[in-house]
């Protein structure tokens, strides 16, 4: 391939999805590639083994391998996913190129909390999911993040790009009440699509408080959708 980075280097990615996902993209069929590393604390984090760690990458002959399968099993996508991808820097740039050479569309999973490296790639992506974990008074509580004005930036950023986007909350009962949640429809309205996504507990999470915390129930994610349909947060209210 022209320009590809030498077969025995190492790529940032550390591991994929095996099967084509129909769920991680929205509207196509595509892979999942994981890098390492986050700089978030969650303490509901399903990847907390990657958090603030760096993890040795595949070999790029891998990942070309991957890329390859997946267009021969029709996927048309891939989501980067982490940990938190923008952490890569200009190595984003490089594997989103390496990527889209296979004739895949690229979906960037991410916390919103480099705004610089989002607006950076922002022209070669064409989906974009953010997580709005709380009310930004919160986040150096809930995330371990003391920098919530980068967040607002990258909701605004993506407002105004031209890319197709989400915002995403994984809600848990017990942090987000239906006033945090009204708040956080104040923050990202007017938008195109937000999704509430069903918290599920698990022995090791992170934070100890919150692996006893409920499973969100269905009836707690409408009441919740309906408070923001009522303050006009998005066109699209989704439940996942
Ligand atoms: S931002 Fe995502 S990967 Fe990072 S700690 Fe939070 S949930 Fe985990």
């Amino acid at each position: 391939m022209p320009g590809s980075p030498k077969n025995n280097q190492l790529s940032p990615v550390y591991g994929f999805l095996r099967n084509p996902s129909m769920i991680d993209f929205p509207g196509r069929i595509s892979g999942v590639v994981f890098v390492a590393g986050c700089n978030f604390k969650c303490g509901f984090c399903h990847n907390a083994a990657l958090m603030g760690q760096s993890r040795p990458g595949l070999p790029w002959s891998k990942l070309e391998e991957y890329c390859d399968r997946l267009t021969k099993q029709w996927a048309d996508g891939m989501v980067i996913s982490g940990g938190e991808p923008t952490l890569l820097g200009d190595g984003l740039k490089r594997l989103i190129d390496f990527i889209k050479n296979f004739g895949l569309a690229v979906k960037l999973d991410t916390n919103g909390s480099r705004p610089e490296v989002i607006r950076s790639v922002l022209s070669r992506l064409d989906y974009v999911a953010m997580d709005i974990k709380c009310s930004l008074p919160r986040y150096p509580m809930i995330a371990g993040f003391k920098q919530p004005d980068r967040i607002a930036e990258s909701i605004e950023l993506l407002k105004e790009s031209g890319v197709e986007y989400e915002f995403r909350t994984t809600i848990v009962e017990s942090v987000h009440n239906l006033a945090e949640i009204a708040v956080i429809g104040d923050l990202v309205r007017p938008c195109r699509r937000y999704v509430l996504q069903t918290f599920i507990p698990r022995s090791d999470l992170p934070g100890e408080e919150m692996r006893n915390q409920a499973r969100t129930s269905p009836e707690y994610l409408h009441e919740a959708k309906a408070i923001l349909e009522n303050n006009g947060c998005a066109r699209e209210i989704l439940i996942r």
